[in-house]
């Protein structure tokens, strides 16, 4: 029964727009909450680093491929039969001219709704090439979805080319949140400065535990490429991870949602 502090407590919490923290999604094994790590633009230190260290642990993760590189494919491949997820990242990444120097043909400037929902299209074909999946999810490029000064995420939603988009931003509150309530269109995550320690990565971990929601990490380079997380960081993360699997799931974004949607 609750008391009339309690209640008091709650009613004021609602009233200010706080979450009250009443996470229903139930995730298997009694675990607390789910967490997703999550790669982009299919870098070859992904492959050095992060898939044997993944394979170690008996992890699964989430990798969103753009502009693949031929000899990496086998590698690709062989990753998707291992049971890691293989996500849409367009093929030639398009962001914003802003956002890095890139050729103009290739800046979101440039491209249509329809010009983007046909790359995006045509990437999966790419991938269920390598992986024989027939759906995929899908990470924006630069957490950016726009065409030619158009917002296509609703266009993309209607076309239902992908399960999924995850984005970049991510919220206490969406750590908090119940998953199977998660617009798929706007799957949020975090990305970590380059200085980020292995401690920085675990306190993300463990807020995810803690709200007992879904904590999507974002990553580039993996010791090597570019915005890259060091290769101690990056373990020191996995091994929290393996110290706490019966807290955390670890497990595919997909997996993830799929279990949130049909464990409301
Ligand atoms: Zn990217």
């Amino acid at each position: 029964m609750k008391t009339p502090i309690a209640a008091a407590a709650l009613a004021f919490a609602l009233l200010c727009g706080a979450s009250p923290a009443l996470a229903t999604t139930k995730w298997p094994n009694g675990a607390k909450a789910a967490v997703v790590l999550t790669y982009d633009d299919a870098l070859t230190s992904q492959l050095d680093h992060a898939v044997p260290l993944l394979n170690q642990a008996g992890f699964k993760g989430t990798f969103f491929l753009s502009s693949v590189k031929q000899p990496d494919l086998p590698r690709w491949r062989a990753a998707a039969a291992e049971g890691h997820e293989l996500g849409n990242h367009t093929i030639f990444h398009p962001c914003s001219a802003a956002s890095f120097p890139a050729d103009p043909r290739y800046t979101s400037e440039a491209y249509t709704t329809a010009s983007m929902l046909k790359e995006i299209e045509q990437q999966n074909v790419l991938l269920t090439a390598i992986d024989g999946k027939p759906r995929h999810g899908m990470a924006t490029p630069c957490g950016q979805s726009v065409a030619g000064g158009i917002d296509y995420l609703e266009a993309l939603r209607k076309a239902d080319l992908v399960t999924y988009v995850r984005g970049v931003d991510v919220t206490p509150d969406d750590l908090r949140a119940d998953a199977s309530k998660l617009d798929l269109m706007h799957v949020p995550a975090r990305g970590f400065p380059e200085s980020a320690t292995g401690r920085d990565l675990i306190a993300f971990a463990e807020q995810g535990r803690d709200g007992g929601g879904l904590a999507v990490f974002l990553f580039h380079g993996v010791a090597g490429d570019y915005l890259q997380v060091s290769g101690d960081a990056h373990r020191a993360l996995v091994e929290w991870l393996a110290a706490h699997r019966k807290e955390v799931w670890v497990t595919t974004l997909q997996q993830a949602l799929d279990w949130a949607k049909a464990h409301p």
